[in-house]
C-alpha cells in the first residue's frame, strides 16, 4: 500500500460527518423491533458498517486524495420540496419521545431528525460541489439512508429521500432537465420511484433482488405513469444472482437505457447489500463488481454529462465486507485503483453460481423486454 504515491485523474468530494454515526436505531434485533419473543439486540442498520468504511479510506491513504467536505443541516423549507410539514412533525415528536418506529421498520433516536437533516445538507452539498465545477463526483457517506423514504412515510430505515432531494436541488438550482439514479442496493429503490413516477425528467433505474423488500414493490411493469411513463426501469433479479446476472443486467438494460436517455447528471443511492456476506439480501457480489459497475457508470456520465455523478450510501449491512465493496467504488470514482488487495475477493469470485445462469438471463430479459418494448 503506497497510495502517497498514487494520484488521482478525477477530484471526487468525500462528504461525512461524525454524527452520522450518532442516528440510533436502537435495541431492535436484526429489523424487528424487540418483544416478548424477540430478544433485544443489534439493529442491522448501525454505525458499524459505515464507520468501518470511513475507516477503510483513511488507512489505505485515499482520504487525502479526495475532497472532503464537512455538511451543514438544511432548513425544513429544504425537505418540504418532497416531504410535507405534517410528516417533519410527526418525525420530529417521535424523536422528541425518545424515539422509536417512525414508521415502517425505521427506528429512530432522540437526535435522528438533526442527523437526518445533516444528511440530506451533505447530499446538497455534494451537488453544489458538482455542478459547481469544484469536483467532478462525490460520494456522500450517510445515515440514515434514504431511498425507500416515501414522502410522508419512513420506511425501511429511511427518513428523507436523501438522492431524490439531491436532485430537486439539481434540478431547481442548476437547471437541469434530465436526471437518472442507477440504485444497485439490494433493495428495491420504491421511494425514489415514486417520487418521480410521474415525472418525465428522472429516469429511475434499480437493480434489486426480486421481491424482497417492499414487498411486491419493484416488479417490471412499473415503468412509470402520465407523462413519466416509460421512464422507470425496474431489474428485479432472482436471489443468489452474482458477477454474471448484474453485469448482463448492466449491458442489456442499464448501460442502453443510460445511452437513450441521455442523462445530465447521475445519481447513485448505492447500498454494498447486493454482496456475498450481506445478511439482508442473498445476492453474491464482490467488491469487483461493485467497482465493474461504478466503472460503466463513469464511463455514461463522461460521454453524455461531464462526469457528474453523486452517490448517496443506502444499505450495506456486513460490517466485515462493506468497507471492501465501499472502498473499490471510491476509487474507481477518483481513478485510483488498488490501495490494497480485497483478501475476500478470491472467496467470493469462487463461489459457485457466479456466472450467469439461464433463469437469471430470463429475468433479465423479461425486464429488457418490458422497458424497451412496452
Ligand atoms: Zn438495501
Amino acid at each position: 500500500m503506497a497510495p502517497s504515491s498514487k494520484t488521482v485523474t478525477r477530484r471526487t468530494g468525500w462528504v461525512t460527518a461524525e454524527h452520522f454515526y450518532w442516528h440510533d436505531t436502537q435495541n431492535w434485533a436484526g429489523f424487528l423491533e424487540p418483544s416478548m419473543v424477540v430478544q433485544p439486540g443489534q439493529h442491522f442498520e448501525n454505525p458499524e458498517t459505515k464507520r468501518r468504511m470511513q475507516a477503510m479510506v483513511e488507512v489505505t491513504g485515499l482520504a487525502p486524495l479526495l475532497v472532503p467536505f464537512r455538511p451543514e443541516p438544511v432548513e425544513d423549507a429544504a425537505l418540504t420540496v418532497i416531504h410535507p410539514q405534517s410528516y417533519l412533525e410527526h418525525l420530529k415528536a417521535v424523536c422528541a419521545s425518545g424515539g422509536g418506529d417512525a414508521g415502517q421498520l425505521t427506528p429512530v433516536g432522540p437526535a435522528s431528525y438533526q442527523i437526518a437533516q445533516l444528511a440530506v445538507g451533505g447530499v446538497l452539498q455534494a451537488v453544489d460541489a458538482v455542478f459547481t465545477g469544484e469536483v467532478d463526483n462525490a460520494y456522500v457517506l450517510c445515515r440514515p439512508p434514504g431511498h425507500h423514504a416515501m414522502p410522508d412515510l419512513a420506511m425501511g430505515f429511511c427518513l428523507f429521500a436523501n438522492a431524490a432531494l439531491g436532485i430537486k436541488h439539481a434540478q431547481a438550482t442548476y437547471g437541469i432537465e434530465r436526471i437518472a439514479t442507477v440504485d444497485w442496493d439490494v433493495h428495491h429503490g420504491n421511494g425514489t420511484q415514486a417520487i418521480f413516477y410521474d415525472d418525465p425528467s428522472v429516469l429511475t433505474i434499480s437493480l434489486h433482488q426480486d421481491n424482497l423488500f417492499p414487498p411486491d414493490s419493484g416488479a417490471i411493469d412499473e415503468t412509470g405513469s402520465g407523462a413519466g411513463a416509460g421512464v422507470n426501469l425496474n431489474i428485479p433479479l432472482p436471489p443468489g444472482s452474482g458477477s454474471g446476472a448484474y453485469r448482463e443486467a448492466f449491458e442489456k438494460i442499464v448501460l442502453p437505457a443510460l445511452e437513450a436517455f441521455k442523462p445530465q447528471a447521475i445519481f447513485v443511492p448505492s447500498g454494498f447489500d447486493a454482496s456475498a456476506l450481506d445478511p439482508l439480501g442473498i445476492m453474491m457480489l464482490s467488491s469487483e463488481d461493485y467497482r465493474w459497475m461504478m466503472r460503466q457508470v463513469l464511463a455514461v456520465a463522461d460521454k453524455h454529462c461531464e462526469g457528474r455523478v453523486i452517490v448517496t450510501h443506502e444499505g450495506g449491512y456486513s460490517a466485515t465486507y462493506v468497507p471492501y465493496c465501499g472502498l473499490a467504488v471510491v476509487e474507481e470514482m477518483c481513478g485510483v485503483s488498488e490501495t490494497l488487495t480485497d483478501p475476500f475477493h478470491i472467496h467470493v469470485a469462487n463461489y459457485g453460481g457466479q456466472a450467469l445462469s439461464p433463469d437469471q438471463a430470463r429475468a433479465v430479459e423479461a425486464a429488457r423486454a418490458a422497458y424497451f418494448d412496452g
